[in-house]
């Protein structure tokens, strides 16, 4: 089972300390509520703009439930192979900066780093597309709890209002609630810790 691990910090913050944090904080299984014993850990290759990286994703185990669970930090969505700041980008890119699709990877990507391709970024699209409507629905009810009253854009909810919509809560989330842990996260970290599972974008 997949776990989203809240974490801010960012990709070399996160390779600092993330074997302190597996080695000495206890974790119990979200399924029994019991003691979850540490169980080794893979290596995964992600991609920043103009960076590669391989980060370890430690691994504990429910011995009652005999369930697996992986930390993924909250820079990216699980089994995705480029960082969340990495495909916001890529996203604002084309939706919102009119690039076309051929051209958004290259466009987004440092010279000779590995991109996505424009197959895989129509993918990306497509399922956004998809999904769209219904992270709008957990979008404008977070922001109306934050800020009652406040005028939501009527219309067809897409990939644009969602990218609106992430960056408004993003700001607000910063502004009214400064001790809240979420401030320092980027857009689609934060998001991807609000939203169900079937929802992450
Ligand atoms: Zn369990």
């Amino acid at each position: 089972m997949t776990i989203i691990l809240p974490f801010s910090g960012g990709v070399t913050a996160y390779l600092s300390i993330i074997l302190d944090w597996y080695r000495t904080t206890p974790y119990f299984c979200p399924l029994c509520k019991g003691k979850t014993h540490r169980h080794g850990k893979y290596l995964r290759t992600v991609y920043s703009q103009d960076e590669c990286f391989i980060i370890p994703i430690f691994r504990r185990r429910c011995p009652n439930c005999r369930v697996t669970f992986s930390f993924i930090p909250s820079f990216i969505k699980p089994y995705a192979r480029f960082l969340n700041s990495y495909r916001f980008a890529l996203f604002q890119r084309h939706v919102v900066d009119g690039i076309s699709i051929r051209q958004t990877p290259s466009y987004s990507s440092a010279h000779g780093m590995h991109s996505v391709s424009t197959c895989t970024f129509r993918r990306w699209l497509k399922r956004f597309k998809k999904i769209a409507p219904e992270v709008s629905k957990h979008l404008t009810t977070r922001l109306l709890e934050l800020r009652p009253g406040l005028s939501i854009p009527k219309g067809l909810p897409d990939i644009a209002f969602v990218l609106n919509a992430g960056q408004v809560l993003n700001l607000i989330v910063q502004s009214l609630l400064p001790e809240e842990p979420l401030h320092s996260y980027g857009v689609f970290d934060m998001l991807n810790l609000l939203l169900p599972g079937n929802l992450l974008v």
